[in-house]
């Protein structure tokens, strides 16, 4: 696949709004959108937060020459070239996080810098059965890869959510069924997709899985997957999209350390 043409600019907002109690949907918009084809949904990106009060000309010169911005990672749920425009979903876990609050004060004419978007997760399709599985952070990239799949694909999305209402209606192929959990508190952890995945009947032929999440979910997952169902590395995409505890730099630190760790085991070195 030819990887998605990457921008680095500033991005308005043109509408915000809850798209279910704990999900916050921005919709960005820029002249440099307009070359994104709508496939590059389900692409990472990185979002540059500004300062609360933070002047568009302070915010653009301080992109220009640092300090560097608060930046945090996020998924391109929508792209619609034709309207300059991208969505962005927030999962709005409170004012903790910079990046959770910026999106739920977001209003029209609020800007933002934009770095992106990566190559979309899942892009070869050619599995006998699809394992998906993501929290509520994970919903967006998830949803997407769901939308990308040929309509005869076959397989098992599972979803973790903070509340019932946040389900969401997603155009997945008939052959993949759709499970959501609820799980309120997510600062505490949960064996809940993993209890589910340890407990389905292991489908015959190549599998393939689209897995994020919370990175303690994600590590079990990934270790079940490699070693007890001994799936290929290339099979696998399982990524810890945030950590209990840990603001985004600080998780992002542990997680090399700790996807290194999970590595050498799987290979049978380290434990
Ligand atoms: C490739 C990739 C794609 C991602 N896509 C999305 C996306 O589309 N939508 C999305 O919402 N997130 C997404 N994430 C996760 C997002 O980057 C993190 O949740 C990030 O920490 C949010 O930044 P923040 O400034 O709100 O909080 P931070 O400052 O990073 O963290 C502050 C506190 O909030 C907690 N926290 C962080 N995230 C959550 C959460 N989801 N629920 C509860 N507590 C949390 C942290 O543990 C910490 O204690 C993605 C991550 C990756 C790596």
């Amino acid at each position: 696949m030819v990887p998605p043409q990457r921008v680095q600019t500033m991005l308005n907002v043109a509408a915000a709004a809850h798209v279910t109690p704990n999900m916050i949907r921005v919709t960005l918009q820029g002249p440099d959108l307009a070359g994104l084809p709508a496939s590059v949904a389900g692409g990472h990106c990185k979002l540059m937060i500004p300062e609360p009060g933070q002047s568009r000309s302070a915010f653009a010169q301080q992109c220009a020459n640092g300090p560097k911005p608060i930046t945090r990672t996020y998924t391109v749920r929508h792209a619609r070239p034709e309207r300059q425009e991208i969505d962005i979903d927030f999962v709005a876990h409170g004012d903790d996080g910079p990046a959770s609050a910026w999106a739920a004060r977001a209003i029209p004419g609020d800007f933002i810098g934009f770095a992106g978007p990566g190559a979309p997760k899942l892009t070869v399709f050619d599995a006998d059965f699809y394992l998906i599985a993501a929290d509520i952070s994970a919903l967006p990239v998830a949803a997407a890869v769901l939308e990308a799949l040929p309509r005869e694909a076959k397989g098992i999305a599972i979803f973790e959510v903070t509340s019932a209402e946040d389900r969401q209606e997603i155009d997945a192929p008939p052959g993949v069924s759709q499970h959501w959990l609820v799980h309120p508190d997510p600062h505490e952890a949960s064996r809940s997709q993993i209890e589910m995945v340890e407990a389905m009947p292991w489908p015959e032929g190549r599998v393939r899985t689209m897995i994020a999440g919370e990175t303690s979910v994600i590590r079990s997952l990934r270790l079940f997957l490699r070693q007890d169902q001994g799936l290929d590395r290339r099979d696998v995409y399982a990524s810890g999209y945030w950590r209990i505890g840990l603001a985004e730099d600080e998780h992002q630190k542990v997680k090399r350390e700790l996807d290194a760790a999970d590595e050498a085991r799987l290979a049978g070195g380290l434990t």
